[in-house]
């Protein structure tokens, strides 16, 4: 007669290591290749947002696998402190540009000089974003305006930028960075989530009419991540310490690593069929966490101050 038990923890640990990361914008100390280290040998990535966070982990893991990279956001200082500790740590090539990817004139300026510099560009990872936690009753028509005008239109405008100067001729592969918010509709997140509802609308309607270019766009949705502005910002810290993470199925918050892990794949030709498509990495998060309004209100306030 068939058995239904529960895995013993250990073996459920072992089944699934979870990579090391670092929690400030450093890259790793050490790293062990799970895929070829020549994945993306000869390659190049614009990354928007390269310079923190997650952009710049995956800006990392690619130049790992032999990718050079353009890391691109408004702050320049910020760029090229990050690109130094990528140089270091991985011997690629990295250039930090300024641009802001609401304004198109500063997108064609970055991606001009980009391929100066490289002569192709074969990945765009559209990672720029903004957001905070705020009730929608207590949202601004400007701050509504400005997180889709970063995270929609700023993905929009660099797509079209890189479609018209370099990927409708040669092929490419796009990632959208986007989120799970509006899946269950998220409370105190109707900016955001609205934002990335959009771009993951974008995703589909791109690779439809992009997909005969040879250029591939999928969308890349994160849960919890530790190590990021995003979840100091948004009350993950608060959530952590007060064993919210329980209730999600892998029991933790994902790590930046997890994230480049995935971008990776998507970027990559183990992808090569793979197109129009979100790729959750959220440990199962938003089928189990709670979205009671005024739970959220409490860690909102609580992690704010
Ligand atoms: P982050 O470090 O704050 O990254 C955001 C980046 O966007 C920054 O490097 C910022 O650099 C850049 N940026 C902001 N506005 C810009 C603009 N107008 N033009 C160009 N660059 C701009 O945040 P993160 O938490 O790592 O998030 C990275 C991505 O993952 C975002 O798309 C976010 O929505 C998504 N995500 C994160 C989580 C999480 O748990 N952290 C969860 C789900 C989804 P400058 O200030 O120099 O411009």
């Amino acid at each position: 007669q068939a058995q239904c038990a529960a895995p013993a923890m250990a073996e459920a640990a072992m089944a699934a290591p979870v990579p090391p990361d670092e929690d400030g914008d450093d890259c790793l100390p050490q790293y062990r290749h799970l895929l070829s280290p020549d994945l993306l040998a000869g390659q190049v990535a614009f990354i928007t947002g390269g310079g923190s966070g997650i952009g710049f982990r995956i800006a990392e893991i690619f130049m790992r696998h032999g990718c050079r990279t353009v890391i691109a956001s408004r702050n320049l200082q910020r760029v090229s402190e990050a690109s130094k500790k990528l140089m270091a740590a991985t011997g690629q090539q990295c250039l930090p540009l300024s641009m802001d990817v609401r304004q198109p004139q500063t997108i064609v300026a970055a991606v001009d000089e980009a391929l100066k510099e490289f002569q192709r560009i074969d990945i765009l990872i559209n990672g720029a974003a903004g957001n905070f936690l705020c009730p929608a009753s207590a949202l601004s028509f400007n701050a509504f305006k400005t997180v889709i005008d970063i995270d929609t239109m700023g993905t929009f405008n660099t797509s079209k930028v890189l479609f018209e100067k370099y990927f409708r001729d040669h092929g490419g592969v796009i990632v959208n960075i986007t989120a799970t918010l509006s899946y269950r509709g998220q409370a105190l997140q109707v900016h955001a989530g609205a934002a990335k509802a959009a771009i993951d609308a974008m995703t589909r309607h791109l690779a439809v009419e992009w997909g005969p270019n040879n250029i591939r766009v999928n969308s890349l949705a994160p849960g919890p991540i530790t190590g990021t502005e995003g979840f100091r910002r948004l009350g993950g810290r608060f959530a952590e310490r007060s064993a919210q993470f329980s209730v999600i199925p892998l029991q933790r918050a994902g790590n930046k690593t997890e994230i480049a892990h995935s971008a990776l794949y998507l970027a990559s030709p183990l992808s090569s069929y793979v197109t129009g498509t979100t790729l959750v990495v959220d440990g199962g998060s938003w089928l189990t966490s709670p979205n009671s309004f005024s739970a959220l209100l409490g860690i909102a306030s609580s992690s704010a101050k």
